[in-house]
């Protein structure tokens, strides 16, 4: 056991809840993380994949040093060549022919020195970040509203609220910790929740309504509610008329939605319909939470706006429990979004387009050739890439050849490109595979700075840990860059502090209108108040104390007149119609144990156990249209391109669509990046691209053998035309499925299971080759190295208990048998599929103590410990007790 010393508190790098960790290293190096108790976003909670973090720090797979042209190179080297690259194309061909695509992973200081070099030096806003494809509708739909990004309440108004309404977001699995402050509001003091979305989620297992709508419809609904609003009397005059503009308009454009309009539009009855109306016309206290469901979408402005309008129109803004919430799905989209980091704006949401924010901001950083226009969004800066203009692009903490849509045409287009610098933590990605320069970034743990979170807190995220080698924190890679390109003077930072206390005085100056974004209180912040600095909302202005704050109770909008636009939303179908060749919708998204290309939450053996494949969820209707069946294996077409996954029939999904998570990348999968189904159709306003529809065909895949494997060490490569891979605690374990019958099973075993360089192993094997029945077990010693079984159907062996193996010591000859049998045998529970990380329990454990008792979530809890620590896995337990009791499947 090792001595825990030197705790840390910092914050959680995944997802825009921000929840604090404290972070301890013990002497020998072990890492320990908890809630930090302290920390207003979770007070001590954290979430299976936050609980996780300990595990996902492993060194293996680090990119180390950077590298040119797939040779080791020194920092002076690759940052002389990349100053050069940029310079040379700038010399040649303008500002515009170079870019920086970043991430919302990065932390503020990272972002801002970005910003400066690009918008303020360089003399171009061709910057844009991969939050774009998450948030960038509810930033354009705050803008229209309230002049401004402003986010108007915080995380304890979920608390207070009467009613909240979720829209578009699975809350349970994307922001767990959020959910589970909702869900202890609710026990104690009834709130009633609604939620809005196509998919029936684990987010539902708390809603006393759901609203299933047909993808695309939400502009319909809220029009409808506006209405609703409207002929109940229960507008806010007063507010409107002294806080509100162009209410007229927007009540025109919602006057068709009537209950029946509307039921027909989304595809409720019109009870539900009724109900939701009722509920918002009833509760003075009202939250409407949205999020990707809302945002990514080709209407999602008008979509935010919609929901806007119900709150500006009713007055329920910026009083405790009141308000539109939108949550965000990166750690620091938020602080991207303050800092500039949009093609569109500049630091301390000023604004590229206004000559009076160009002014204030070149003066104070002393720059030449400010950007005067916006710049490439990310949809069209890669197509930029891919037709030539772009020369020379920095890509950093993002894996965009897996996450833009069209994500072939992404790939291609880097491929294309003469010059190609990559900076990520890890040496190989689907992105880091096509630059001409990659550089090593520290990692979370390994680097100092701040992030901002969904309610507007910002928090520090500090080091404890050494970074690897040669690694370097990215605002110091744009740094030496910038000091190479001439701007040496304009980039002076030593350490992140000195970057905020810059940012900080920048965001005190004088405008030229109001402005909401203010933390000049840290203006004058030292290193070692740095170092102590306390999670804080904005904002924080100078000489004031650090507090909780809401925005527009009392109106003070961010226009011109200081009043919010109630903007007309006219309802527009969906622009593209599942029929013909492709006559299924997919709608992509997220899973609960795992963060966007898993290049960290891929290292944890037991966040994988969640879902250990790809997977498409499906209707049973749907799968008996297309001969899909569970379990089996299925090929997703749209007009770009096809994946192939594991098929999940589950009624939980809206019969016509079909729901595939965003996760796998070519590191993990044959052939599941999603993203290359999906067409590059943005919103006008945000250009933020659709990821919510997409017309597909779904049809079975049909091998002649499926497969599943354990082995020691990770497979170099796997010669299946199906397979998906993901690590256990002592090793991995792989799905196969493949078309052509290979001649030697033994041999394929051998080559599948064991590295190169291996020793001849014992084998125990059995063939049936009438049935086609394969099992091959490989042994050294008393050590399973690696075991194969076959069959023309999909696998049924105890996949939890054979991977387990890996690490047993098997030195009766029983043991190994069971081994080959794929089965522990007696009395033991098999496990299933695991639902519960912290303890690993599985589906079949939490199955047979629900059987016949009157189970309750907290009766597994006691029986088997599952939900009692994170509790991310609580909205499931409680539908598999469901599934028990009803006698039905529990969906995921
Ligand atoms: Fe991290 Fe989970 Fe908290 Fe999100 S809810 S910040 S993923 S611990």
């Amino acid at each position: 056991m090792s001595e825990a010393f030197k705790p840390v508190r910092t914050t959680c790098p995944y997802c825009g809840v921000g929840c604090g960790i404290v972070a301890s290293v013990a002497n020998d190096g072990a890492v320990s993380v908890r809630g930090d108790p302290d920390h207003p976003a979770n007070f001590g909670k954290l979430c299976s994949k936050g609980a996780a973090l300990a595990e996902t720090l492993s060194l293996d797979g680090r990119l180390r040093h950077p590298i040119i042209q797939g040779e080791k190179a020194g920092w002076d080297e690759a940052l002389d060549l990349v100053a050069e690259r940029f310079g040379r194309a700038i010399a040649k061909y303008g500002p515009d022919s170079v870019a920086f695509y970043i991430s919302g992973q990065l932390l503020t200081e990272d972002y801002y020195v970005a910003n400066k070099l690009m918008k303020g030096f360089i003399g171009s806003a061709n910057i844009d970040t991969n939050s774009r494809l998450c948030m960038a509708s509810s930033v354009s739909g705050h803008k229209r509203a309230f002049g401004s990004d402003t986010v108007p309440g915080c995380y304890e108004d979920l608390e207070l609220a009467d009613l909240v309404v979720l829209v578009g977001s699975n809350l349970a699995w994307c922001h767990p910790v959020l959910y589970q402050r909702l869900s202890a509001a609710r026990e104690q003091r009834g709130t009633k929740i609604v939620v809005i979305d196509p998919r029936r989620t684990a987010t539902c297992e708390i809603a006393d309504l759901h609203l299933p709508l047909a993808p695309g419809s939400d502009v319909a609904l809220f029009n409808g509610l506006l209405r609703e609003v409207a002929a109940k009397n229960v507008i806010d005059d007063d507010y409107v008329e002294a806080h509100t503009t162009e209410i007229t308009n927007a009540l025109t454009a919602a006057r068709p939605w009537n209950i029946s309009n509307v039921a027909r539009e989304t595809g409720l009855d019109e009870p539900t319909v009724e109900d939701f109306y009722r509920l918002f016309v009833e509760n003075q206290k009202v939250v409407t939470v949205y999020s990707q469901g809302v945002n990514q979408s080709t209407v999602g402005t008008d979509k935010v706006n919609a929901i806007l309008n119900c709150h500006l129109a009713t007055g329920r803004i910026g009083r405790p429990g009141t308000g539109p919430f939108s949550v965000t799905g990166q750690p620091n989209a938020m602080g991207g979004r303050e800092v500039g980091g949009l093609a569109n704006q500049l630091a301390c949401h000023m604004e590229l387009e206004n000559a009076g924010h160009r002014e204030i901001v070149q003066e104070f950083w002393g720059s030449t050739r400010i950007a005067r226009n916006p710049g490439l969004k990310a949809v069209d800066l890669f197509e930029a890439v891919g037709d030539g203009r772009i020369k020379a692009l920095w890509i950093m903490g993002t894996n965009p050849v897996d996450s833009l849509p069209d994500a072939d045409a992404a790939r291609a287009a880097l491929d294309a490109c003469p010059f190609v610098v990559v900076s990520d933590v890890e040496r190989r990605t689907d992105t880091t595979a096509h630059a001409h320069v990659l550089l090593p970034s520290a990692a979370w743990g390994e680097k100092d700075g701040t992030v901002t979170n969904s309610e507007r807190r910002i928090s520090r995220q500090r080091r404890f840990l050494p970074g690897p080698e040669e690694t370097k924190p990215d605002w110091w890679q744009f740094n030496q860059v910038a000091r190479r390109m001439g701007f040496s003077e304009a980039f002076p930072y030593e350490h992140p502090a000195d970057i905020l206390a810059e940012y900080a005085s920048l965001s005190a100056l004088d405008s030229s209108g109001p402005r909401d974004f203010d933390i000049s209180a840290c203006a004058d912040i030292t290193r070692d108040a740095y170092e102590g600095l306390e999670p804080f909302q904005w904002p924080f202005k100078k000489g004031q104390a650090a507090a909780d704050t809401r925005f527009f109770a009392e109106g003070g909008f961010f226009t011109q007149d200081r009043r919010a636009r109630i903007v007309a939303t006219p309802h527009h179908a969906p622009d593209v119609t599942p029929s013909g060749e492709f006559p299924l919708v997919l709608n992509t998204g997220r899973i609960r144990d795992q963060w966007h290309t898993m290049t960290r939450t891929g290292k944890a053996a037991r966040l994988t156990q969640h879902f250990t494949e790809p997977f498409v969820e499906i209707h049973p209707e749907d799968s008996a249209t297309t001969g899909v069946k569970n379990a089996q294996l299925a090929v997703i077409q749209s007009a770009l391109g096809s994946i192939t996954v594991r098929t999940l029939v589950s009624d939980s999904q809206r019969p016509g669509s079909v729901f595939v998570p965003i996760h796998w990348t070519d590191q993990q999968a044959s052939s599941a990046r999603v993203d290359r189904l999906v067409a590059a159709r943005t919103d006008p306003v945000s250009g933020q691209p659709e990821s919510k529809l997409t017309p597909v065909a779904v049809t079975p895949f049909e091998p002649a053998w499926h497969g599943f494997a354990v082995m020691g060490e990770q497979p170099r490569h796997i010669p299946t035309d199906y397979w998906a891979m993901a690590p256990a605690k002592a090793g991995w374990r792989v799905e196969l499925a493949c078309t052509t019958t290979p001649d030697d099973w033994s041999r394929l075993a051998k080559n599948l299971l064991l590295p190169d360089d291996a020793a001849a192993p014992d084998i125990l094997a059995y063939h049936d080759a009438t049935s086609g029945q394969h099992r091959i077990a490989l042994f050294e010693d008393d050590r399973l190295l690696g075991a194969l079984f076959v069959n023309t159907s999909p696998v049924e062996v105890s996949r939890s208990w054979v991977a387990e193996q890996l690490s047993v010591r098997l030195d009766d000859p029983a043991a190994r048998l069971r081994t080959l049998a794929g089965h522990p045998g007696g009395n033991i529970v098999e496990k299933g599929e695991v639902v519960c990380a912290c303890f690993e329990i599985g589906v079949d454990q939490i199955i047979e103590v629900a059987s016949g008792t009157k189970a309750t979530v907290d009766y597994i809890g006691k029986m088997l410990g599952a939900g009692t620590n994170c509790g991310s896995c609580r909205p499931e337990i409680s539908r598999i007790i469901k599934g028990v009791i009803t006698g039905t499947q529990p969906g995921p």
